[in-house]
């Protein structure tokens, strides 16, 4: 096989996608080569191709929700085997020495390399990643709308084991989009009584569907001062400024609000709304390879999936223009049907 890899990239900030062939060179002794067969579009990676984070390294290869085929195998390989499924997610690689590989948490090691910086990801036919990486996929598991599951599902799920959450425990999820419906689904089958803050009423009866209990206007103050003190932890996946001290007070006594959407803005939390109640405001990055397999049979054994819409590869720019305009319902998958 020839080491030459042909996908789609933005060769600069903010450009459209642009056919691109790189040579991959030799493939490393604990790598895997995955034959793409279908990539979630992330709102991270308009993030990178517009190197709206400063951490962009062009040309950007986007593609971080891969799901494909091993079709080859490093010499030090010995827990893939060519023609197994896999996903791949945010991260290709880690140190596997620190204190973080150590304890599983992969994800927070400080040379954790991200897909799509410094490394091309997975618009393309194939990509390439550290074995531990490439996470087995359930058979169970609907391929065609898995892909979102490996940046944004872990994205949601990680901070439920990280942070201990219990069925007796009533969960928060503001931000009913990619991730939040995610969340809610999450949330439902772990035994959470499930409240969702949403910009968008007209999304309630689907809310609903995800698993929400209750629906919240998330533009009605008044409304969310309706449900203070009634929950144990709040999930926040926007990524705009809102009203932090008001939704800190939907806390419970030790309550927690846990931020995976990367709001850009500084956030001011009122020290006093800490204080008296003793509450958290925590946030965490997706998530290891162990979180992740876990997390791939929870989803399977709960039937939980992402609402995709599906574009072809080779309209990549159409469906980020989709995604830009915030016209997603939910999370994006392209199909990889060649020719590239
Ligand atoms: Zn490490
Ligand atoms: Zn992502």
């Amino acid at each position: 096989m020839t080491n030459n890899i042909s996908g789609w990239a933005a060769l600069d900030a903010k450009q459209k996608l642009e056919p691109f062939t790189y040579d991959a060179g030799p493939l490393g002794l604990e790598e895997v080569e995955v034959a793409v067969e279908f990539c979630g579009l992330c709102h991270s990676d308009l993030s990178i191709i517009n190197n709206d984070w400063g951490l962009s390294k062009y040309p950007v290869i986007p593609g971080h929700e891969v799901v494909g085929r091993i079709v080859a195998v490093g010499d030090h390989v010995k827990e893939l085997k060519i023609g197994q499924r896999v996903g791949i997610g945010w991260n290709v690689n880690s140190c596997m020495h620190c204190h973080e590989c150590l304890t599983g948490q992969h994800n927070l090691c400080l040379q954790a390399a991200p897909t799509i910086i410094g490394h091309y990801g997975g618009f393309a036919e194939r990509v390439r990643s550290h074995w531990l990486w490439a996470i087995p996929l359930p058979n169970a598991l609907e391929i065609s709308s898995a892909g979102p599951l490996l940046c944004g599902g872990i994205t949601v799920f990680a901070p439920l084991l990280i942070h201990g959450i219990k069925p007796t425990d009533r969960v928060g999820v503001v931000g009913i989009g990619g991730l939040g419906h995610l969340a809610l689904q999450f949330a439902r089958a772990w035994g959470c009584e499930v409240t969702a803050f949403t910009s968008n009423l007209s999304k309630a009866e689907e809310t609903r569907a995800f698993g929400a209990h209750h629906v919240v206007s998330s533009r009605n103050n008044a409304e969310i001062r309706k449900v203070a003190n009634s929950l144990d932890f709040l999930m926040v996946t926007v990524n705009v400024p809102l009203d932090w001290t008001l939704l800190l007070k939907t806390l419970k006594p030790n309550g927690r609000m846990h931020v995976v959407g990367a709001v850009l803005e500084p956030m001011p939390i009122p020290a006093f709304e800490l204080i008296m109640g003793q509450k958290s405001v925590s946030g965490s990055p997706t998530g290891g390879p162990a979180m992740l397999a876990t997390m791939l049979d929870f989803a399977a054994r709960h039937h939980i999936a992402p609402q995709v819409e599906h574009f072809p590869l080779n309209k990549v720019n159409d469906a980020i223009g989709h995604l830009a305009a915030g016209k997603a319902r939910y999370r994006i998958v392209l199909d990889h049907v060649g020719p590239f």
